[in-house]
């Protein structure tokens, strides 16, 4: 599935509209939580089910959104972090946790 329409919404979360014309909002602590970046992937706890990372609110504020050629978002955050690579799958897939 690939999105024909991603933005952020009013309430300042990201709004995926998928061509099954299915739509996914996700909070900006829900993408980062699950960002895919090798840093925070081995960052364990940031993808254990039983614990919530707490970020401050420049590790939350979506400056900037990029498509990366066909497949996949990329985000960049207010504290600079920018290496997550969300491809379209993965998105769909932490969009349902
Ligand atoms: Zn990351």
């Amino acid at each position: 599935m690939i999105p024909v329409n991603i933005k952020i919404n009013e309430k300042g979360n990201l709004l995926v509209k998928w061509d099954d014309s299915s739509e996914s909002e996700m909070q900006p602590s829900h993408l980062r939580r699950y960002c895919p970046c090798a840093v925070c992937a081995s960052l364990e706890e940031n993808h254990h089910h039983d614990s919530i990372k707490v970020f401050t609110d420049r590790q939350l504020n979506i400056l900037d959104l990029k498509l990366v050629g066909n497949y996949a978002l990329s985000i960049s955050w207010g504290d600079n972090h920018n290496t997550g690579i969300y491809d379209f799958s993965y998105l769909k897939k932490i969009s349902e946790l």
